[in-house]
């Protein structure tokens, strides 16, 4: 009676452990498929490229500029500008951004973050 009840737990156990693998693999060609391969960050001061990040590596960026300081953070593809010295924190308190389009702007320091293709 155990060795019946084991194999029939160890049946539906291979049933899970398959549609496990395959929501994995699903979810994992679809994170694929939906990321936009090749984004970049382009950083900007006073209107002049900076500097161009990959978006696909853990990054630290640090600005200091005449203006001031902002810490921007590229981590599992979202861009952040965690620090800053300006006056407004308009930068520092905004969302995360990922997507190709979306800014992170501090016009105190004149700074543009932008996701670019
Ligand atoms: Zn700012």
């Amino acid at each position: 009676m155990k060795q019946e009840e084991s194999a029939i737990i160890k049946k539906s156990d291979i049933v899970l452990l398959v549609a496990i693998l395959v929501i994995a693999l699903i979810t994992f060609v679809y994170i694929m498929l939906t990321k936009k391969p090749g984004a970049k960050v382009q950083i900007s001061i006073d209107g002049k490229v900076e500097k161009t990040i990959s978006l696909d590596e853990d990054y630290e960026y640090q600005v200091t500029t005449d203006m001031g300081n902002n810490r921007i953070v590229i981590k599992d593809g979202v861009v952040d500008v965690t620090a800053a010295d300006c006056p407004d924190k308009v930068c520092e308190n905004h969302v995360t951004i990922k997507n190709v389009g979306e800014t992170i702007i501090c016009l105190p320091h004149k700074l543009v973050v932008e996701i670019v293709e």
